[in-house]
């Protein structure tokens, strides 16, 4: 560690110059410390110019050397699960920049061996009439085309008739930018949610949460860096404020930790075929004591 700072009255350029070239040639690594910010200022900088990072005082070093050491070990378990590469590239392979279409998105959680709700999609008032038949009633519908259905009228829930369906897809394909409109049928279950954030220079950040109020007033946000194992997944979820829901509270059913670690480390397997999807929403994925269901995924393309 070179701790060298200045009281002014000469310049250190030199000095860290010397720095810059011992960092270049000698086989320890060399932790600068500089701690004049202001009186060599420009020393300082030039040391920067040949793209040189250091601390402006030790204890930031000792933080930063303890951070470092107290890291957990690199997972030695890296197995990722099987899912189907093949059919994901497919899929990545043909589109354009930009949003999946929900064909597309029950594609690539199919492949990942992500759970899903059931659905149909129709475009017209006889479709689905037969999509309806397909599945059973309760039913949710969705408006196929705006990105956040639920901001311009674009989900119904709990249909449960015929008459109702009729109704509601005339409704929905009245809203602007409607394609489609998709058919689920209704679920229950805790609301969880899980994602991808791409950040540049970082890489594919993972994110899980618990849904509703968790995610919009608390930010209960777990983040881990993909590619993910289990045990990584199993932290992100118990570091969750809102954990003690997974065990179940006040007599509601509680939801399976193991099959949301499954879904994240899933999700990880997926972008390491798929690295060019750039945002992946679950929001909500129904998640109960023996499964976890998606019932709205949104997932963006950039390549
Ligand atoms: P968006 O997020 O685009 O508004 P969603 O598909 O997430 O649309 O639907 C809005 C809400 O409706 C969800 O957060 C969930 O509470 C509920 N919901 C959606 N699909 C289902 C379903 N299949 N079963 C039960 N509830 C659902
Ligand atoms: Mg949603």
């Amino acid at each position: 560690v070179v701790i060298f700072g200045t009281t002014g009255m000469v310049d250190v350029t030199d000095v860290y110059e010397v720095l810059n070239q011992k960092i270049n040639d000698c086989r320890k690594p060399v932790f600068p410390v500089l701690p004049s910010i202001v009186l060599a200022a420009k020393e300082m900088e030039r040391f920067k110019s040949h793209g040189r990072a250091y601390f402006t005082d030790e204890s930031a070093l000792g933080k930063a050397i303890a951070k470092v050491y107290n890291r957990p070990k690199p997972a030695s378990d890296f197995i990722s699960p099987a899912i189907d590469a093949e059919a994901v590239r497919n899929v990545i392979d043909n589109v354009q920049n930009g949003y999946l279409t929900p064909i597309e998105v029950q594609v690539l959680l199919d492949s990942a061996g992500i759970n899903r709700a059931k659905e149909e999609i129709a475009n017209s008032e006889v479709e689905i009439i037969i999509c309806a038949s397909k599945l059973n009633f309760p039913l949710v519908m969705k408006v196929v085309g705006p990105v956040h259905k639920s901001d311009v009228g674009g989900v119904a829930l709990n249909i449960t008739s015929v008459s109702q369906l009729r109704e509601t897809f005339r409704k929905m394909m009245e809203i602007e930018g409607a394609v489609a409109v998709m058919l689920q049928e209704m679920l229950s279950g805790t609301e969880l949610f899980a994602g991808v954030n791409f950040e540049p220079k970082v890489g594919h950040v993972i994110l899980c949460g618990l849904g509703g109020v968790f995610i919009e007033v608390i930010k209960d946000i777990s983040s881990g860096l993909s590619p993910l194992n289990k045990d990584s997944a199993h932290d992100m979820i118990r570091s969750l404020i809102g954990y003690k829901i997974f065990a179940g509270v006040r007599g509601k059913e509680g939801i399976s930790e193991e099959i949301f670690a499954d879904i994240i480390v899933r999700i990880s397997a997926l972008l390491q075929v798929a690295p060019e999807i750039r945002e992946m929403d679950m929001n909500p994925l129904l998640g109960r004591i023996d499964s976890i269901t998606a019932v709205d995924a949104r997932i963006r393309i950039e390549k």
